[in-house]
């Protein structure tokens, strides 16, 4: 969790891929239904554009579904989502249901004046999503994603005004879900300064997760050039 620039996203997408987990990002799978043309997708793209939450019906079921057909070994990882309280207690009920409770929560702090600046500079890949800095995270040819040769574009919804919305839906609708999460005496809540580097938030991330035994760490097979 954590208001939008924190690096949800970007740090998600790395802890996935070293401890095995599926990364579900609600706002991925909300833009790949736009990018369908699907009257979901139709729908979503008001709420996005606005930069207010989708309503949480709506998200609870594109999300249980997405949930439900999640097969990585080692868990899930879940970016975006819940957003809201209502979202969390669905959420709770339906891994409960599973069998498999939730076992941390990450929060990524950071302040509003910072959360702008990070989303002006932003970029992301036109296919995958992928996001870029100018300043901060430049990819190595500009304009250009180091991983797929795409396009890099600005996001619809990264402008300031629609940004100053995305912030205020967060304190408004999802910051009472971290109290709902600290009141949970099961629940591991790892808070995170967010203003760190992405390589500091990245390594306080992996020491917490290896701690939890999170996962199955693939970093070793990596390491040995498999
Ligand atoms: P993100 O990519 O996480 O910044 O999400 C982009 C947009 O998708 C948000 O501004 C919301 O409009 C919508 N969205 C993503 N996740 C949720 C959620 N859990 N609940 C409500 N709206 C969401």
């Amino acid at each position: 969790m954590g208001p939008p620039g924190a690096g949800k996203g970007t740090q998600a997408g790395r802890l996935a891929e070293r401890f095995d987990m599926d990364h579900l990002s609600s706002g991925d799978i909300f833009r790949a239904e736009q990018a369908s043309g699907s009257e979901l997708g139709n729908q979503l793209a008001r709420y996005m554009a606005a930069g207010m939450l989708v309503p949480d019906d709506t998200v609870v079921r594109v999300m249980a579904k997405a949930v439900t057909e999640s097969s990585a070994i080692g868990g899930l990882l879940l970016d975006g989502f819940p957003r809201t309280v209502f979202q969390a207690e669905a959420l709770d009920q339906q891994l409960a249901d599973a069998g498999r409770p939730l076992d941390a929560v990450v929060v990524i702090g950071l302040d509003d004046e910072a959360a702008v600046e990070r989303i002006s500079g932003r970029r992301v890949c036109s296919s995958t999503g992928r996001a870029y800095h100018t300043k901060f995270m430049p990819p190595r040819i500009e304009g250009i994603d180091d991983e797929t040769g795409e396009k890099l574009i600005q996001r619809d919804d990264d402008t300031e005004e629609i940004v100053r919305a995305r912030l205020q839906a967060y304190h408004d609708q999802t910051a009472p879900v971290i109290e709902y999460y600290y009141l949970r005496p099961d629940l591991k809540v790892i808070e995170i300064d967010g203003n760190q580097s992405l390589e500091e938030v990245n390594a306080s991330l992996v020491e917490a997760l290896q701690s939890l035994g999170a996962g199955r760490e693939t970093e070793e097979v990596e390491d040995h050039g498999h």
